[in-house]
Parts: C-alpha cells; sequence; structure tokens
C-alpha cells in the first residue's frame, strides 16, 4: 500500500531559483527546479519563505505520546506505538528525500517513544502468550 500526498505547490509570489533565476511558481514544494534541477526547498529557504509543514511528523509524535502515556493510563492505546514507529520512520525518510518539508526532530521523537511503546507491546504479548498457556484458560 502506498499513499502519495500531493506535493504542496509554490504560490505565485515570484520566488525564483537560486541556482538558475527560474520562477517557481507552481512547482512542487518538495520537487526540483524544471530548468537546472536544484531542489526548490532551497531557493525557498534561502529566501526565508515558511514553507508548509507535513503534518506526518507531528502525527507520529503525537502517537507516540499518546502510546507512552498509554502505558500509564490506558494500556490499550499502546497499539499506537507501532504506528508512531512507522509513520514516524516514513515521515524522517521523507523530509530527508525532500519529498514533504517538516520536523525531522518530532519524526524522530515518534520514531524514539513508538519504538519503546512497540516493544513494551510486544512484551506484554509475550507475557500474555505465557500466562495463557501456563494456565491453560
Ligand atoms: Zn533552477
Amino acid at each position: 500500500m502506498s499513499v502519495v500526498e500531493p506535493p504542496p505547490i509554490i504560490q505565485p509570489s515570484g520566488y525564483a531559483c537560486i541556482e538558475c533565476g527560474y520562477d517557481l511558481s507552481g512547482t512542487a514544494i518538495g520537487g526540483q527546479c524544471p530548468e537546472c534541477g536544484r531542489a526548490t526547498v532551497d531557493s525557498l529557504r534561502a529566501q526565508n519563505v515558511q514553507t508548509p509543514t507535513s503534518s506526518l511528523p507531528i502525527t507520529a509524535m503525537v502517537l507516540g505520546i499518546v502510546s507512552v502515556v498509554s502505558l500509564v493510563v490506558c494500556v490499550p492505546l499502546i497499539i499506537c506505538g507501532p504506528f508512531a514507529l512507522g509513520l514516524g520512520w516514513k515521515a524522517h525518510r521523507d523530509i530527508r528525500s525532500g519529498a514533504i518539508v517538516g520536523s525531522t526532530g518530532m519524526a524522530m521523537a515518534g520514531m524514539a517513544m513508538g519504538g519503546i511503546s512497540s516493544a513494551l507491546l510486544a512484551f506484554f504479548i509475550v507475557l500474555g502468550f505465557v500466562a495463557f498457556t501456563a494456565h491453560g484458560f
């Protein structure tokens, strides 16, 4: 399964490529200059443009927080852990490749917390399985 998000488009506001000066209006923010191939994000950052942030990293971080909090308040919510891990990984990879713009810190926070919760979830499953087989309900 592959979820393809439509890339955000640069609004027609006269931002030019820092490499060749090409007008980048209408090109994808995560894409490249049609003229010279330079990543459009480079040009936007050089001109201090606020690039729209993908919701993926923050979603991963929030799921990670929920999964960690769930350890204390409500164990079934720990199921968010693997999703936080997966989304965080995807977000981190997409940010690195320039496909999306966002915070790698949040993506990594999601991955880290999701990883901890996933490990504990696996531990609980094993624990439950052992208890189940030992007592033979
Ligand atoms: Zn260019």
